[in-house]
Parts: structure tokens; C-alpha cells; sequence
């Protein structure tokens, strides 16, 4: 039986008057969180910021400062393991900002939430094609899924945007038959978290989107999710899976990078091809235990050095620090310079989306931009090319459809909605710019 959505926002409510109920306005949430210092915001009066946002979550309105920590948020998590008060001040946030949200009609966060969706489905549906052909798409992106008498060991989630960058994708899927699971993949704009509808406020849909999609995980009667997108992972871990009260989902869901660790033993005799690089990693705090388990398994690696940057610990990839974006180019060109500076052979991302911007970089910097999952496989003799990021630094829309041209009649594209989708999707999806001549000021210089 599939939950009703209206579940979903009862439950929502239910869990914001638990929180009301459960804190004490201690303020440690606002003590250790990076945001303040970035946006501005005094918080010299931890306890007061909060008492605000209860404001907000209980009357949908409260004082600027706690709106603006509120709307600042960008999920870093540092805040979860100070609460002694049993909230998780993360969830709090997101749901003092669904109250913002219901400041909107219902109609605008719906066409919000829509006009998300039809973007992001159509950015991953044209990028996966003009970079795979259908076998590989299938696996990756499969469009039906065979009844099985045994319930799988795992679901491979891929998410919705990991289809943008499929290599990396493709090398989760090498590393895990190399492994011997059993595992359906699932993923892409038709099983979403609901993260779209969510962040504009259409809670309705989001819900509607979540419930399938965990409905579709719960009759595999697989005991696992891997998360590959910390996005999917929060959206999934902290808000629908816990409101859900369908059947009960009898399954974990846990971030891939943590499941690899967890079979590090398993790893160790694979991963014997040496890979002589200096390698800093990019990092970001928010899927917990991400970090840690991307350097234990990396350093399996022979004659692979990782180098550690010091950078600022915020967010959990790039994306989600949207709200604050002159900081998020400080941070990425501090990064960059950081790098050289060390003299890195290679910066490695941990995510699909941070691997679109940093790649895109690599012709102006000293090193090379992959995905860690590209040095795992390097170090097990696996080797898939990353289009995206040759189809990236060519920063020209027309050498990239004549560079794809057999995979847009192999797949009947529209060539003229393929030009729309590189440059909207590809070339002008840029944080920071190219030129290092208009890089800002690095972080701690004023
Ligand atoms: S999740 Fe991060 S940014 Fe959001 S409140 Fe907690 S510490 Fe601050
Ligand atoms: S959410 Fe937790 S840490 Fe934050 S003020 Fe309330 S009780 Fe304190």
C-alpha cells in the first residue's frame, strides 16, 4: 500500500511540533555553524537565532536574523552532534523553510517545483545520451527492472544528476561486480527524492515523488540502499523515509563511498595497480562519514599520496551552498590555487556535480580534475573516459555537437533542443569563472 502524500504533510507538521516541543533554545546549533560568519548574521545571542526560527515554525514568520540563518543553511551537519535535545537542527532548518515557502501561493510552488523538474529532467536525459550509447545507458539508467526470485543484495541509486557525468556511474557498477553483489540500479528523473518540489515548497509533490520512488525500493525487498548523491541521501534520510508510514521500509539507505569501506578487506587484494599521483581531495562535510571513507579506501591505493588542503568544511557538494554564491566562487578559486600551490598531481571530487564544475577548470591549472572513483578503478584496471569533461573544455557548443554527432542521430535527438542543453547545461552551467584573472580574492585575504 503506497502512503498518501497527505501523510507526508500531517507528518511534516506533526514532526515540526515535536521539535517545538523538544528544544531548549540552547543556541549550540548556532555555535557551530559556519553560516553565520558568512552571511552576516550576529550571533552573539545563539539562543535567541533559534527562538526565532521555532517562530518561524510556529507562526511561518520570525526575526531577519533567524530567517536568514534559516534560508543560509547549507547543510554542513556540523549542528546534528551538538543537540543534546534530540532534534536535528538541519531538519529543523528545512522545515522552518518549508514555513517561508507557504508565503507563496500553493499554485507558484507547484509551477516552482514543476519547471525544476522539466529542467532537470531534460538536462539529464540529452548529457547522459550524447555521452553513452543505449547499452550502456540501459544499464545505467535502466527503464524496466526484471522480476527476481531473490530479493537483491543492494539498490545502486544513482540519483537523478549523477546521469550528467555517467562515467562515474559506470565505474560504481564495475567496482560492485568486481565485488559480486547482486544489485538493481535505480535512479533518474523518474526515481526521484523530491528534492525539486521540496526546496520551492510544493511538499505535496515531493512527497508524492519520494513515496513512489521508496514503494519501488521496498518491493525489491533488498535490506539496502547506496545513496551515490548526499542530496538524495538527506532528502530520503531526514525527511520522507522517516514520515513514511507505508510498509515500513525495511531497508537502510547508506552513502556508496561508506558502503566501499565497509568491504575495505574486500577491496585491498583488487586495488594492486600502482597510481603515482599526488592527490588533494575536494571535500564537504554534510553526508557523514563520506570524507573519512573516501581517504581509508584511496589509500589502499600503491604509490597514490593524498595531500590534505586545509580548506573551509561547508556544505555537502557544491550545489548545495547555492545561497551564498560570491562565497562558493571564494572557496572554489582558494581550492584551486590551494592545489597548485601543493603542488598536486590531481583534485578529486567525491560528487557528480562538484565534478562538473572543477573539471570544467583543468586548462587553466597545473593538475588534472577527476572523480575519486576514476583512481579507484585506475587502481583495479578499470578504465571508463569521462566525456563530459572532454565535451566540457571544448567551450564551444558547436565543436560539441559535431564532437557528438553519432549519438545524436543514434538516439534521434533534436539537434536544435541539443544545442539549447549544452549551453544551457554545459557551458553556461559554470560557477566560478574560467579565467583566472577574474578569480576573487582568495579566502583569509581580506
Ligand atoms: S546544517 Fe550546517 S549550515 Fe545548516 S544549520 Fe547545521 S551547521 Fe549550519
Ligand atoms: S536544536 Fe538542539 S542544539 Fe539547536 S537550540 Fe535547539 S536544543 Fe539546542
Amino acid at each position: 500500500m503506497i502512503s498518501e502524500p497527505n501523510d507526508f504533510l500531517s507528518s511534516l507538521d506533526a514532526r515540526a511540533d515535536s521539535i517545538l516541543d523538544a528544544c531548549s533554545q540552547c543556541g549550540k546549533c548556532v555555535e557551530v555553524c559556519p553560516m553565520p560568519g558568512i552571511v552576516g548574521v550576529d550571533a552573539s545571542d545563539p539562543g535567541q537565532i533559534v527562538s526565532g526560527v521555532l517562530d518561524i515554525l510556529r507562526d511561518g514568520a520570525g526575526p531577519a536574523d533567524s530567517e536568514t540563518w534559516a534560508t543560509a543553511c547549507t547543510s554542513s551537519g556540523h549542528c546534528i552532534d551538538v543537540c543534546n535535545d534530540g532534534v536535528n537542527p538541519r531538519f529543523m532548518l528545512s522545515l522552518a523553510r518549508r514555513a517561508i515557502k507557504k508565503r507563496e501561493t500553493a499554485e507558484v510552488r507547484r509551477d516552482a517545483g514543476k519547471q525544476g523538474f522539466k529542467k532537470m529532467s531534460q538536462g539529464v536525459r540529452i548529457l547522459s545520451r550524447l555521452q553513452l550509447p543505449p547499452e550502456l545507458l540501459s544499464r545505467l539508467n535502466p527503464s524496466s527492472h526484471p522480476e527476481r526470485d531473490e530479493a537483491p543484495d543492494l539498490i545502486f541509486y544513482t540519483g537523478c544528476n549523477m546521469l550528467r557525468t555517467p562515467h562515474i556511474g559506470l565505474f560504481c557498477l564495475d567496482v560492485l561486480d568486481r565485488l559480486g553483489v547482486s544489485y538493481e540500479v535505480y535512479g533518474g528523473p523518474s526515481n526521484c527524492c523530491g528534492i525539486l518540489q521540496m526546496r520551492p515548497g510544493d511538499d505535496a509533490n515531493a512527497g508524492r515523488q519520494a513515496y513512489k520512488t521508496i514503494e519501488r525500493f521496498s518491493q525489491t525487498k533488498t535490506s539496502e540502499v547506496l545513496a551515490w548523491c548526499p542530496t538524495c541521501q538527506i532528502q530520503f534520510g531526514e525527511t520522507t523515509l522517516p514520515s513514511h508510514s507505508g510498509n515500513n521500509p525495511d531497508f537502510d539507505m547508506t552513502m556508496f563511498a561508506v558502503y566501499l569501506a565497509r568491504r575495505i578487506d574486500e577491496l585491498r587484494p583488487m586495488m594492486t595497480s600502482p597510481v603515482p599521483k599526488k592527490v588533494a581531495l575536494h571535500e564537504h562535510p554534510g553526508a557523514e562519514g563520506v570524507v573519512t571513507a573516501v581517504k581509508d579506501i584511496l589509500s589502499l591505493i600503491p604509490e597514490l599520496e593524498i595531500v590534505e588542503l586545509e580548506m573551509p568544511q561547508v556544505g555537502y557538494m557544491l550545489t548545495s551552498l547555492a545561497s551564498v554564491p560570491d562565497f562558493r566562487k571564494q572557496l572554489i578559486a582558494t581550492e584551486l590555487a590551494a592545489a597548485e600551490k601543493a603542488g598536486v598531481t590531481t583534485l578529486a571530487g567525491v560528487y557528480h556535480s562538484d565534478h562538473r564544475e572543477l573539471s570544467s577548470h583543468e586548462n587553466q591549472w597545473s593538475f588534472e580534475v577527476v572523480n575519486f572513483m576514476e583512481l579507484i578503478g585506475a587502481s583495479m584496471g578499470l578504465h571508463r573516459e569521462d566525456i563530459f569533461k572532454r565535451l566540457k573544455l571544448m567551450q564551444d557548443v558547436d565543436a560539441i555537437v559535431a564532437d557528438t554527432k553519432d549519438m545524436i542521430e543514434l538516439h534521434k535527438l533534436d539537434p536544435e533542443e541539443v544545442r539549447d542543453v549544452i549551453l544551457r547545461d554545459i557551458l553556461e552551467d559554470q560557477m566560478l569563472p574560467l579565467d583566472r584573472t577574474e578569480h576573487p580574492d582568495p579566502l583569509g585575504t581580506g
